[in-house]
C-alpha cells in the first residue's frame, strides 16, 4: 500500500478486480477469497483509524503543554479520552499553584472527578467511568502520577517522552503492571493498565528543550553561569518537575 493512501480505496479496488475475475464455477472458492480479503483489509483500516485517534488525541495533549509553556510552566500536558471524546485535560501548573504535586494527570483527574461527582456519582459508579478511559500525556507519568492512575484504574496510557528520573511506567518503577486485574469487580488495589511510550515523543522534548533553553525562572538561581548546553543535556538526563 502506498503511504498515505486511504485504504478504503483499496477496498473497493479489490472488490472491482475480485468480481470481474469470477468466471464459471470458481465463485465459491471467489467468495472466500474476497470475504478473507475484505476482512484483511478491514483489520488493516481499523489499525490505520486507531493510530490517527492516538496521534489526534497527543497532538490535543501537546497543545495543552504549549499553553503551560505559555505560562513558563515545565512544559507538559495530558487529555483523557472516554469513548473516542474528550472528558478532560490538563496541564502542569506546579508553579503557578506553588505545589509540587499540581501535575497535568492530576489536573484532568481532579477535573474529571469533580464532574463525575457534580453528576452524582457514587465512587463505584466513578471507579467503572475510569476502567474505560484512556490518557494522553506528553511525558511518562511521575511516579506520584503513575500510582494515582493504578488506584483508579485507568485504561490505558500513551506518553510522548520518557521521564528518565522520575518515571513510574517503566522508567523508575512499572507502577502500570499493578497487582490486581483491571476490572470494575475488582474491589481495591493497584490495577494494571496498557502503557504506550514514544508517541510524537520528539515534538514533547523540543517544547521541553524550548522552555530550558529560555530558562526556567522558577529555578534556583545558579551559584555560576550554566550554559544552554548543560541545561540541554540535564533535560535529557532528567525530566525535573
Ligand atoms: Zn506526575
Amino acid at each position: 500500500m502506498i503511504d498515505g493512501e486511504d485504504p478504503r480505496i483499496l477496498v473497493v479496488f479489490v472488490d472491482a478486480r475480485i468480481n470481474s475475475s469470477t468466471i464459471g464455477g470458481k465463485e465459491n472458492l471467489l467468495f472466500k477469497k474476497k470475504k478473507l480479503l475484505r476482512s484483511l483489509i478491514s483489520d488493516i483500516c481499523m489499525a490505520m483509524s486507531d493510530s490517527t485517534s492516538v496521534l489526534s488525541f497527543m497532538e490535543l495533549a501537546l497543545k495543552q503543554a504549549m499553553l503551560a509553556l505559555d505560562n513558563l510552566e515545565v512544559p507538559v500536558g495530558c487529555v483523557i479520552v472516554k469513548d473516542g471524546v474528550v472528558v478532560a485535560s490538563g496541564s502542569n501548573r506546579t508553579s503557578e499553584t506553588r505545589n509540587a504535586t499540581r501535575h497535568a494527570e492530576m489536573e484532568a483527574i481532579d477535573f474529571l472527578l469533580d464532574k463525575l461527582k457534580k453528576e452524582g456519582l457514587d465512587s463505584s459508579q466513578v471507579a467503572q467511568k475510569f476502567f474505560t478511559c484512556d490518557l494522553y500525556v506528553t511525558c511518562e507519568p511521575c511516579i506520584m502520577c503513575a500510582a494515582a492512575l493504578s488506584i483508579l484504574g485507568i485504561r490505558k496510557v500513551y506518553y510522548g517522552c520518557a521521564n528518565e528520573k522520575f518515571g513510574g511506567c517503566g522508567s523508575i518503577l512499572s507502577l502500570h503492571e499493578g497487582n490486581s486485574i483491571n476490572s470494575p469487580s475488582s474491589s481495591s488495589g493497584a490495577w494494571g493498565y496498557q502503557c504506550t511510550g514514544g508517541v510524537l515523543a520528539a515534538e514533547a522534548i523540543s517544547l521541553l528543550r524550548r522552555f530550558y533553553e529560555q530558562g526556567n525562572p522558577n529555578a534556583p538561581k545558579p551559584h555560576r553561569p550554566v550554559q544552554a548546553s548543560e541545561l540541554l543535556q540535564k533535560m535529557h538526563s532528567s525530566i525535573d518537575y
